[in-house]
């Protein structure tokens, strides 16, 4: 029966994250000396690689550096000339 299976699967994902079985989204996967690091592609939680296929929330996992761009000022300085 077509149409109610997505249902089950989304309940299936939460689930898993609340039982802290977390599936990390691949392009958030970093090295950071220690272990894998990542993003929970269903929850965004902060996720540490325990052993193969086994991640784990943690909360101790620094965020991700975030590139910070200085505000972009739509007047232009006067320049001298
Ligand atoms: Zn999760």
């Amino acid at each position: 029966m077509p149409g109610g299976d997505w249902v089950v699967r989304v309940l299936l994902k939460r689930l898993m994250c609340l039982m802290n079985k977390h599936h990390p989204r691949r392009s958030t996967m970093e090295w950071d000396g220690v272990s894998y690091v990542g993003e929970c592609r269903h929850c965004a939680a902060r996720i540490r690689r325990l052993s193969h296929g086994n991640w784990k929330n943690d909360e101790g996992i620094p965020p991700p550096p975030i590139s910070v761009r200085p505000p972009v000022s739509s007047s232009e300085p006067h320049s001298s000339g």
